[in-house]
């Protein structure tokens, strides 16, 4: 049986990794230190023998015992309200974290992937993107944390890949979303979400011009399923190439919720890119991959989530 550890295990998207590692029957680690992440995500999966659970901040030395074949490196915070209130914590587990679990996929002779994001283009001169575009990022505003530290994530995995010979892989992903986004994480789907089922106005950020190209999470999970067991080790960018304004985007949540929010406008956050849009050719031609859930039935499933919540989810104040 195969062994794979997982990083961020217990967030949004390593949950999903977990379970879809399971199903093709691999034994699983799970990390987590669970700073953003929830176990409920995975307790379904903690009375299962092929899987183990370790709560562990990446940033310090990480080992598991015996064989591993497969690192999957997820554990970050990802929504910009959460890695603006852990700026340094966010650059550590893109720096140290990555750096330690190089270290063990060099010892262990493992391959690993590392999640990366379509942030790493920053405020986009280039549309859609494309994996060659090296990006135009604000190294020193607020974001920076989370853009430089993926973008660091990047180049020690390729030195990795250079100097030592490790199998690498790199996954760009675009704007994910599904069941198991937190609440209050502050990311645009749970944010308008919630507010709808609270009865609050929609916050639209700026004139709601900008452009976001939302990926449902069961795609996404097979794009880095594929890319994983592939023998490609560039960059790939894996997400939906469906663009849409924000502002058509809450209008469109007013429909689903079927309420009659208002929507209103707020102060658009520094260095908030403009527009984004992946260029999917490399995941097409190399992995035979391309997204298969339309936003509409997407989004269906994800209201259908957070609706089942119980109701003081809805209230639970973070930030
Ligand atoms: P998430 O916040 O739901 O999950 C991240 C998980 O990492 C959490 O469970 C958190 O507790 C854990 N974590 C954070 N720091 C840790 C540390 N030092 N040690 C151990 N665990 C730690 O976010 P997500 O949306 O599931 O994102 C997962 C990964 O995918 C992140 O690396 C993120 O940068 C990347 N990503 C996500 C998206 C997206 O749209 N969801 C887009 C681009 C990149
Ligand atoms: N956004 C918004 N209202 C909110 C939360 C976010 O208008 O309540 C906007 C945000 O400014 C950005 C887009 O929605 O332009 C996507 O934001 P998110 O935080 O989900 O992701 P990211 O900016 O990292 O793509």
């Amino acid at each position: 049986m195969k062994k794979i550890l997982i990083t961020g295990a217990a967030g949004f998207l390593g949950s999903h990794l977990c379970d879809r590692f399971i199903k093709e029957d691999f034994h699983v680690i799970g990390m987590d230190n669970l700073i953003t992440g929830d176990l409920r995500n995975i307790q379904h999966l903690f009375k299962l023998k092929n899987f183990e659970f370790y709560n562990h901040d990446v940033t310090k030395f990480v080992s598991v015992p015996g064989q591993l074949d497969y690192i999957l490196h997820f554990a970050s915070p990802a929504s910009p309200i959460d890695y603006l209130k852990i700026p340094i914590q966010t650059l550590k587990v893109g720096a140290l974290g990555t750096h330690n679990l190089l270290g063990l996929a060099k010892v262990k002779k493992a391959r690993i992937l590392i999640a990366s994001t379509s942030e790493i283009y920053g405020d986009p001169l280039v549309h859609p993107q494309t994996e060659e575009y090296y990006g135009n990022v604000n190294t020193i505003g607020p974001r920076g944390v989370y853009d430089e530290a993926k973008r660091f994530m990047e180049s020690i995995t390729m030195a990795y890949n250079r100097f030592h010979g490790l199998e690498t892989r790199i996954v760009r992903i675009f704007n994910t979303y599904g069941p198991r986004m937190r609440l209050n994480d502050g990311r645009v789907i749970p944010a308008f979400i919630g507010q709808a089922l609270r009865g609050e106005d929609l916050t639209v950020f700026g004139d709601g011009s900008q452009t976001r190209s939302f990926c449902y999470v069961d795609d996404e999970i097979e794009g880095i399923y594929r890319l994983l067991l592939s023998d490609y080790d560039l960059p790939v960018n894996i997400g939906n190439p469906h663009e849409i304004t924000i502002k058509d985007f809450a209008e469109e949540i007013v429909k689903l919720t079927g309420t009659d929010q208002k929507i209103i406008y707020k102060p658009l956050p520094k260095d908030d890119p403009m527009q984004r849009q992946p260029d999917i050719t490399k995941a097409k031609e190399i992995l035979g991959w391309e997204p298969k859930v339309s936003r509409a039935e997407g989004m269906k499933k994800t209201y259908e989530y957070f609706k089942g919540l119980p109701e003081e989810e809805l209230y639970k104040k973070e930030h």
